[in-house]
């Protein structure tokens, strides 16, 4: 049997299907006809929304192959199959007289139509549409395709199209190259297809718009209310699941596809947010141990310092504290700008945990930054008598024999007072490879993760799998936009620092075309010459290490004779680590006054009477990385420069960039553009192929659903942590289908 519309009126009702809904959107006007007279009324909504489309008599056998083949087997993967935009087609743009760099919607009749054939077996088809009920001046406009055979079969004189694209001037014409199009012939008149909000639907070789609009019409049609279930806990949003995808598809107003997307953002991130909150509230029934200390230790190490921690800092300290203090395992993301003090953060924890018995390590991403933090570690810890080792592949003989000292704790809140225990490390200090190794650390009670910019998802998983449960502290490199705290890392607790030591010096920042070099060079010599210290960054594009090496000498040099007779050195990945070490001790003495380096400075590296930066072909960088790298100056008291050399100074992206850069400090600005500008990508590397691709939702935009969907996902399970109660039965039907899909990378 064939089903067909037979009329299908601009704002219709839905009123056989959608009822009471429709009647208070649209002030009770729920008795207007109905306009579709199928021909078959006993059949209409006999569909169940989850049965699969060869089930389905009224599309044929070759169109459900198409679909399948297009990854739609389902009623319900039909009906989610959301449209990418839309046109409202009870009102087309006029037709354009000038290019424009928004696309046009235009309806118009095809006066002529042709071929043209060019070099090299090209093919050119031109249609040229005249706009309907035109003002005498209206120009015609031009569809062009190229090699588009399909088009040339499609489009005929005399029909009428819809088209949409970008109008281009050529010669005396505008033109519309490849625009999306379709044909509306007589028969369109009052149906789906014109006069309405239309849904443009993405589509695929033998599966038109067109064809997609009419198959969803259809099974819209058909589909059994009652068999689509709801994917929200009840009260959430008012929208009925069934009426949001009526909407969706086929808008009877902007107010009622904007419910309706709620209404399915809410779905995405309520399902989303669902797996975040199981697993958060599966660590929180883990049984862990406390591991925390009196604080005495604590409080000798910030008596010894000369100067007084932040707010922020003492607010995050005492949120560690709790968590270290309770049997749960902590997880917990430590984020804040660049210089704002983590690892001081982190040592009082470590401290904490080492008080109390047990043995913390820190992974650094870097050798570098794994030297840097012992060698701090060490200057601190030496007169408080706590053992630290460094593990780095290259160290492993700084350690004493394992295993070690098996829980030679607290007595009477004194640390490692017996000898044989005070012998060994209480503190670990290593690349992020002392994970792989297991590293053998018997006791291990905190392990805290530094600069975790790109790596903190997998390496927490990776602990996790070596059954080894210590509490977890993960510090990012720069701060972390809220939609990403709530969804990458969304279960851990998070502690910000929001708040720089007030003995930062401020940051200069300006960006200035290549050519500006030699006056950099000046300006760089001159405060070199006033006791300052400087880097000087360059991008490495290739990541052969012979080119790299080359690149490397070649700009030393050159670097080198600029800043003459001042000591330079040269520090990039390929150095051996021993020799990186002495390098940075070097400038970290001030022996030498520059460091020409690549971004292996990028992270961490901490030499306050460093005063000046400068970055050459700045644009490469991201914006999180440049202010990474900013992020080396303006630790002590002078005031710093920083200088961002660019030769696309035309570009407007890269201005963009260098102009936020030079517009503020502020890292939690700073991260929201680069989000904005980049996507989550590459703020995040390989953590980000742990978020589910969604449909419909935007993370940034959309944030604030988000929030909600994380509040409401949070509060069901803290009533009921293993979704025991009958009515939440179909929420852990719900998590064991999302799980599969979604987060089974995540954390
Ligand atoms: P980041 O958060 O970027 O890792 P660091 O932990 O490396 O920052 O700290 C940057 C510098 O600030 C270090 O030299 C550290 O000793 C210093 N510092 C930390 N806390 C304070 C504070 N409260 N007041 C002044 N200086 C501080
Ligand atoms: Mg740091």
């Amino acid at each position: 049997m064939r089903w067909r519309t037979v009329a299908s009126k601009p704002g219709r009702s839905n009123a056989h299907l959608a009822g009471h809904y429709f009647c208070q959107q649209q002030g009770g006007n729920g008795a207007r006809e109905n306009p579709f007279i199928l021909l078959n009324p006993t059949d209409l909504s006999n569909v169940n929304f989850q049965a699969p489309l060869h089930d389905l008599e009224w599309i044929t056998p070759q169109r459900r192959r198409q679909l399948n083949r297009f990854g739609l087997t389902t009623v319900e993967a039909l009906l989610t199959h959301f449209p990418h935009r839309y046109e409202d087609r009870s009102k087309f743009d006029r037709f354009p007289t000038a290019e424009t760099e928004q696309p046009v919607c235009l309806c118009g009749i095809v006066k002529k139509a042709g071929v043209r054939h060019l070099r090299n077996n090209q093919r050119m088809f031109d249609a040229v549409l005249e706009e309907e009920n035109a003002h005498a001046l209206s120009t015609p406009l031009v569809c062009r395709w190229f090699n588009a055979h399909w088009v040339e079969k499609a489009i005929a004189t005399g029909q009428r199209l819809v088209v949409y694209g970008k109008p281009k001037k050529s010669g005396a014409n505008i033109v519309i190259a490849h625009p999306e199009f379709e044909v509306v012939d007589e028969e369109s008149e009052g149906s789906i297809h014109l006069q309405r909000i239309v849904p443009i639907h993405r589509a695929t070789e033998g599966l038109s718009t067109r064809v997609l609009r009419q198959m969803i019409w259809d099974a819209l049609e058909r589909v059994d209310p009652g068999s689509v279930t709801a994917l929200l806990p009840a009260g959430f949003d008012p929208v009925p699941r069934v009426e949001a995808l009526r909407q969706i598809h086929f808008p009877d107003s902007a107010g009622l596809l904007e419910s309706a997307r709620r209404h399915l953002v809410l779905i995405e991130f309520f399902g989303l947010q669902l797996c975040v909150a199981a697993k958060r509230a599966e660590q929180i029934a883990q049984p862990g141990e406390a591991h925390c200390g009196p604080g005495r230790l604590m409080e000798q190490l910030h008596a010894a310092l000369p100067f007084a921690l932040t707010n922020a800092q003492n607010r995050a300290i005492a949120e560690i504290r709790a968590d270290l203090g309770s049997r749960r395992s902590m997880n917990r993301l430590l984020h804040g700008d660049v210089g704002s003090g983590k690892t001081l953060v982190a040592l009082s924890a470590m401290l904490l945990t080492v008080e109390a018995g047990y043995q913390a390590a820190l992974m650094a991403p870097t050798q570098i930054l794994a030297e840097q933090h012992y060698l701090t570690f060490k200057r601190l810890l030496d007169p408080l008598g706590i053992g630290v080792a460094l593990r780095t592949g290259s160290r492993k003989e700084e350690t004493t024999a394992l295993p070690l000292f098996a829980h030679a704790g607290v007595q009477d809140g004194v640390v490692g007072l017996n000898a044989s225990a005070s012998a060994e490390p209480q503190i670990f200090i290593g690349t992020h490879a002392l994970l792989y190794e297991g590293a053998g650390i018997s006791r291990l009670g905190l392990a805290v993760i530094d600069e975790q910019h790109k790596f903190g998802v997998m390496q927490r998983a990776r602990l996790r799998d070596q059954g080894i449960a210590p509490d977890v502290l993960v510090m990012t490199a720069t701060p972390i936009p809220r939609t990403l705290t709530m969804t990458v890392y969304g279960d851990l607790d998070v502690s910000t620092l929001d708040e720089l030591p007030a003995n930062r010096g401020k940051i200069i920042t300006g960006a200035r075309p290549d050519s500006k070099l030699p006056d950099a060079v000046k300006f760089i010599r001159e405060h070199l010459e006033a006791g300052r210290q400087a880097y000087v960054v360059y991008p490495l594009i290739d990541g052969s290490e012979k080119l790299e090496a080359k690149a490397a000498a070649a700009e030393f040099e050159k670097w080198r004779q600029f800043l003459a007779p001042m000591q330079c050195e040269l520090l990039h990945g390929r150095i051996p680590p021993e020799e990186k070490e002495a390098i940075m001790e070097r400038f970290r003495r001030g022996e030498s006054k520059a460091l020409i380096a690549t971004t292996v400075i990028e992270v961490g590296i901490d030499v306050p009477n460093a005063t000046i930066m400068l970055i050459e072909n700045a644009e490469r960088f991201g914006l999180a990385q440049l202010h990474q790298l900013r992020g080396r100056i303006g630790r002590g008291v002078h005031k710093s420069y920083c200088i961002l050399l660019s030769s696309k100074t035309e570009d407007p992206e890269a201005q963009e960039k260098l102009r936020i850069l030079a517009e503020t400090r502020d890292g939690f600005e700073i991260a929201e553009a680069d989000l904005r500008l980049r996507g989550p990508g590459d703020l995040l590397g390989t953590a980000q192929s742990g978020l589910p691709p969604l449909k419909l939702g935007n993370l940034f935009a959309d944030a604030p659903l988000m929030r909600l969907a994380r509040q409401r996902a949070i509060d069901i399970f803290d009533a009921d942590p293993a979704l025991a109660l009958p009515e939440n039965g179909w929420l852990s039907a719900l998590l064991a289908g999302n799980k599969k899909i979604s987060l089974s990378q995540v954390s």
